[in-house]
């Protein structure tokens, strides 16, 4: 593996070699990160880079299509079989880009949408005022209650009162389940657009896990690698009576040439959605997160919610008299990589919030289950503990990395 780049690009070679050794030796508790199949590294890799493909299947604008043609019809089919969606387009960059073309397709510059606010588990593009969509469009929010939990009776009061034309459900740092019907029945009586951005959790709906927006929903974005577990990269999903301005709005409205050697690894991933081992995995991820949550809170953490029903949880670090950086900081240190979290009702700041966010989506690929959770949750407790103790960060890092032995991560040969 790497041979030619070793000998042309020694820099570039042995910052990957040391990531390789950094992922294999490290637990993994970013809540949106996963690592890919060999099968789907091999495809990102593979010469369909070279291609210009701009347009869809059958329509293109550069000849010499024909393997591209299938490669891309295979992944609309394979999502749609995965999702039970009616049309699908593979050609989203990554999940932002994805949102900037739903909104394209679908609302103007100014328009009111009502989505859930980033301090209580919202996206960036979901009208950050710092973001294209929060600069593009006229956003309006909704939040968590202090219990953590969305109470859908207050988001319907909102829209009544603002009346946006789209609402948008979805989240990234949200532990619970969202109310998709009850979502869409507030659309109906306003007459708003529906849409559902499941960066997070694309692969425990794939997985059967958890309940699907796309029955119910206009339109559905995600992120495909995520819990989805594939390449960087997003799709759209919608009703068939909306393919056609989707379609425009990513080409051409948002993109040039699509990116073919990602969109076949994204149809190899889908494959791989497809079998009984995908729905095992991911009914281990959510036990897994559960169990986690549960330890954590026999230590006297503070979860946000009290729980989770999907692959993160918000942990509240003033229950340990500490902060999210500190927690963040102290935890990379021995070995365990998760990240700095506002939480709902934070009285801190975005760069060094009260919280942190933690996801099994990662460590449950490599293998780990309940036993090795509860391990997982200890080794939190005694860093985040006594967060500037080197000496037990030191500790920890040291089984940490004899625990990564035993759970070797794909694509990778150490
Ligand atoms: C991760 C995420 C995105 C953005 O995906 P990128 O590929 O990082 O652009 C969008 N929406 C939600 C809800 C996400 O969690």
């Amino acid at each position: 593996m790497f041979t030619h780049l070793q000998k042309q690009d020694p820099q570039i070679y042995a910052a990957i070699m040391r990531e390789e050794k950094r992922q294999a030796e490290e637990l993994e508790l970013i809540a949106s990160e996963n690592y890919v199949s060999p099968a789907v590294l091999e495809t990102m890799g593979s010469i369909l880079t070279n291609k210009y493909s701009e347009g869809y299947p059958g329509k293109r604008y550069y000849a010499g299509q024909e393997n591209i043609d299938v490669i891309e019809n295979l992944a609309i089919d394979r999502a749609k079989e995965l999702f039970g969606a009616e049309h699908v387009n593979v050609q989203a960059l990554s999940g932002s880009p994805a949102n900037a073309a739903v909104y394209m397709a679908f609302i103007k510059p100014g328009d009111k949408v009502l989505g859930l606010s980033l301090d209580h588990g919202g996206h960036l593009s979901h009208g950050h005022p710092v973001n294209f969509s929060g600069m593009l469009y006229n956003f309006v929010r909704y939040g968590v209650e202090e219990d953590g939990i969305i109470d859908m009776d207050k988001v319907r009061e909102i829209a009544l009162k603002e009346r946006p034309k789209m609402i948008v459900a979805g989240f990234s740092a949200y532990s619970r389940n969202m109310d998709w019907k009850k979502f869409k029945e507030i659309a109906d009586e306003i007459g708003a657009i529906t849409f559902a951005d499941i960066a997070h959790i694309a692969g425990l709906i794939a997985g059967g896990q958890i309940e699907s927006p796309i029955p119910h929903f206009d339109v559905v974005s995600t992120t495909t690698h995520k819990t989805l577990r594939g390449p960087r990269g997003a799709m759209i999903m919608c009703k068939a009576q909306f393919g056609k301005q989707v379609d425009k709005a990513i080409f051409p409205g948002m993109q040039g040439g699509p990116h073919d050697h990602i969109n076949a690894a994204k149809a190899v991933a889908f494959k791989e959605a497809l079998q009984p081992e995908f729905k095992e995995y991911t009914a281990q991820v959510i036990k897994n997160a559960k169990v986690l949550a549960s330890e954590l809170m026999n230590y006297n953490f503070k979860v946000i919610s009290g729980g989770t029903d999907n692959h993160l949880m918000l942990i509240d670090m003033t229950s340990k008299n500490s902060t999210g950086k500190e927690a963040d900081h102290a935890l990379e240190l021995a070995g365990i990589s998760c990240n700095k979290n506002m939480v709902p009702y934070d009285t801190r700041s975005p760069f060094d919030p009260s919280g942190i966010r933690l996801g099994t989506p990662a460590v449950t690929t490599r293998g780990l289950k309940e036993p090795e959770m509860k391990i997982l949750a200890k080794w939190i407790n005694d860093v985040c503990s006594a967060p500037t103790d080197e000496s037990v960060q030191a500790r920890v890092r040291g089984e940490v990395k004899e625990l990564c032995k035993k759970f070797p991560v794909p694509g990778i040969l150490m």
